[in-house]
C-alpha cells in the first residue's frame, strides 16, 4: 500500500480517539486484505466496549464547545475538509481501490460524490430555522427552533468505504453534533485516512472519533450507552433490525438504510440505447455490489428480445480485473464468501429453469473474481426474484403490462430504488404513485446526491440521508410556549 502513496501518513493503521491515534487497549489487531489478490494491506486495532466507551465519553465532552459555535464556523470546518479531500483525490482513490476492489475510475467518483456532502451541509446548517406559530390562546406565544441531538454513530459497509461517511458525518457535525464511527472491518482504511485530513484541518479533538474492531462489541456499547442519542447505520436489513433492538432500551432516534430488490422496468416506449446504458450502470458498478443496484430486470414483451440481445452483448464486453488497472471495467466481489453466495444464487436459478446467456461460473482470474452474468428467464420462484443479489448478475423476465410489472415490482419486503425507462409521461406520474420504494429512477439511476433524500421504506429503512431532511436526522425540535404576554 504505501509504496503507491504520494502522501503516506494517509495511511492510518490506528483508531481515533479525543484527537489521538491509538492502538486497541490489549494492543491485538486485525488483518485487512485486498480482494483482489488477497495479499495482507496492514492490520487495524481490534478494539471493544471499552475504547467504544472511551470515544463516547470524548464525543460527550466535545459537544458543547462545538454546538456552540454557528453554523458559518463548523461550516468552515467542513468546507476545509472538503477541499482537503480533493487536494488528495488521487491517494484516497488508491486507498478504496486496494482494500474495496472497485475500478480506480469508480473509486474516484465515490470520493467526489461523498466529498459533495460536506458544502451541502455547510451551507444547509445556517438555513435550520425555528418557527413562531400563531398563538393559540390569548396572552401566549408559541417558538420552536432546531437543536443538535448530542452525540451521534455511524455505522457503515464495506461497498462505500468513503462516500457513507460523509453522508452521515456532514450532517452530524454541521448540525452541532459529535459523532463516534465504526466503519466494516474489512474496508477501515478509507475512514481512517478521512479522519485523518479532519484532524489536519483542525477539527477539534473528541468531535470525530474513529474505532475499529469487533463489531458486535463497538456496536453493542454504541447501542446500550445512553450518552449516544442517535445511531445512523447503512448495512444489512438483519443487522439493521438486530440494531433496532439493542438500541430500544435507550430509545435513540435511528437513521437505517438496509438491504434492496430493486426492479428494473423498461417499457415498449423505452429508448433500447438509453435504456442499456442505463442497465450496465446500474448493475455493474461495483460488481453489483450496492443496496441501490438494479435486481430484477422486468421488460416489457415488445422490446425483451432487443434488450437481452443488447444487454448480453454488453455484459460479455466488460473487462474484469484488478481496479488499479485503468483497463478494468469491473473488479472483484469483497471476499470468497460473496464468491459462493453469489454463484450459489445463479445455480439456484439455473436448477429453477433460467437460462444463462453471459457469464454465470466463477471468472478465470481466479480469486474472489465472477463473471458478470446474465440470466434470461427470471422468476418469482428463484432465489434472485426474492433477495439481494449483490453481485455481477442481471437477471430478466417479460411482463406484459403496466399493471403486471408494478406488481412484480412491488412483489418483495424491501423498498429502496427502483427504476423505469420510459417515455410516457403520464405513465411516470403514475408510476410513481404505484412503486412502493423510497426512490424512483426515471431514465436516470445516479439516485445519491447531497442535494436529494436517499432512502427506503419496508424493509430497507428508516430515514432519509442527503437534503435539508437528513440534516434533521441529527437535530431535534424544542418548544418555547411564552405565557403571561
Ligand atoms: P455488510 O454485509 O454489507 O457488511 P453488515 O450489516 O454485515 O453488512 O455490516 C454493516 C456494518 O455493520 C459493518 O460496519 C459491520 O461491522 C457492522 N455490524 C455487524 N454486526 C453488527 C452488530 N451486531 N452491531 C453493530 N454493528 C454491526
Amino acid at each position: 500500500m504505501l509504496a503507491i502513496l504520494k502522501d503516506k501518513s494517509l495511511f492510518r493503521r490506528q483508531c481515533l480517539i479525543n484527537g489521538q491515534w491509538c492502538d486497541a487497549d490489549d494492543k491485538s489487531v486485525l488483518a485487512v486484505t485486498n480482494p483482489a489478490n488477497e495479499k495482507q494491506l496492514g492490520t487495524v486495532p481490534k478494539c471493544g466496549a471499552a475504547e467504544t466507551r472511551r470515544a463516547i465519553e470524548a464525543a460527550s465532552a466535545a459537544f458543547p464547545a462545538w454546538r456552540a459555535l454557528t453554523p458559518l464556523q463548523r461550516g468552515a470546518y467542513l468546507r476545509d475538509w472538503e477541499q482537503a479531500i480533493r487536494d488528495n483525490l488521487e491517494d484516497l482513490a488508491k486507498i478504496l481501490t486496494l482494500e474495496e476492489g472497485k475500478p480506480l475510475a469508480e473509486a474516484k467518483g465515490e470520493i467526489l460524490q461523498g466529498a459533495s456532502y460536506f458544502p451541502w451541509f455547510a451551507e444547509e446548517c445556517r438555513r435550520v430555522c425555528g418557527d413562531v406559530t400563531p398563538s393559540f390562546r390569548p396572552g401566549t406565544q408559541g417558538l420552536t427552533r432546531h437543536e443538535p441531538v448530542g452525540v451521534a454513530a455511524a455505522i457503515t459497509p464495506w461497498n462505500f468505504p468513503f462516500s457513507m461517511l460523509p453522508r452521515k458525518t456532514a450532517p452530524a457535525l454541521a448540525a452541532g453534533c459529535t459523532i463516534v464511527i465504526k466503519p466494516a472491518g474489512r474496508t477501515p482504511y478509507s475512514a481512517l485516512a478521512l479522519a485523518e485530513l479532519g484532524v489536519r484541518v483542525g477539527i477539534p479533538a473528541g468531535v470525530i472519533n474513529v474505532l475499529t474492531g469487533t463489531a458486535s462489541e463497538i456496536g453493542g456499547e454504541i447501542a446500550a450507552n445512553p450518552a449516544v442519542r442517535k445511531v445512523s447505520f447503512t448495512g444489512s436489513t438483519e443487522v439493521g433490525k438486530q440494531l433496532a433492538a439493542d438500541c430500544a432500551p435507550t430509545l435513540k432516534r435511528m437513521s437505517l438504510e438496509l438491504g434492496g430488490n430493486a426492479p428494473f422496468l423498461v417499457f415498449d416506449d423505452a429508448d433500447l440505447k438509453a435504456a442499456l446504458d442505463l442497465a450496465m450502470a446500474c448493475k455493474f458498478r461495483n460488481a453489483g455490489q450496492t443496496c441501490i443496484c438494479a435486481n430484477r430486470f422486468l421488460v416489457q414483451e415488445g422490446i425483451h428480445e432487443r434488450f437481452v440481445e443488447g444487454l448480453t452483448a454488453r455484459i460479455k464486453a466488460l473487462r474484469v480485473g484488478d481496479g488499479l488497472d485503468p483497463a478494468t471495467d469491473m473488479g472483484p466481489l469483497i471476499n470468497a464468501r460473496a464468491v459462493e453466495r453469489v454463484d450459489g444464487l445463479v445455480r439456484d436459478a439455473e436448477t429453477r429453469g433460467a437460462r444463462l446467456l453471459a457469464g454465470g461460473h466463477r471468472h478465470a482470474l481466479g480469486g474472489n473474481f465472477y463473471e458478470p452474468t446474465l440470466i434470461a428467464g427470471l422468476k418469482r420462484d428463484m432465489q434472485i426474484f426474492q433477495g439481494e443479489i449483490f453481485g455481477p448478475v442481471a437477471a430478466v423476465m417479460p411482463f406484459a403490462s403496466e399493471e403486471e410489472a408494478v406488481a412484480l415490482a412491488n412483489d418483495t419486503s424491501y423498498g429502496l430504488a427502483s427504476y423505469v425507462c420510459t417515455r410516457d409521461l403520464a405513465r411516470t406520474w403514475r408510476l410513481f404513485g404505484a412503486l412502493q420504494y423510497g426512490m424512483v429512477g426515471v431514465n436516470d439511476a445516479t439516485l445519491a446526491s447531497a442535494e436529494t433524500p436517499f432512502g427506503g421504506v419496508k424493509y430497507s429503512g428508516l430515514g432519509r440521508e442527503g437534503s435539508s431532511e437528513g440534516l434533521l436526522e441529527y437535530m431535534e425540535t424544542h418548544y418555547l410556549l411564552l405565557g403571561g404576554l
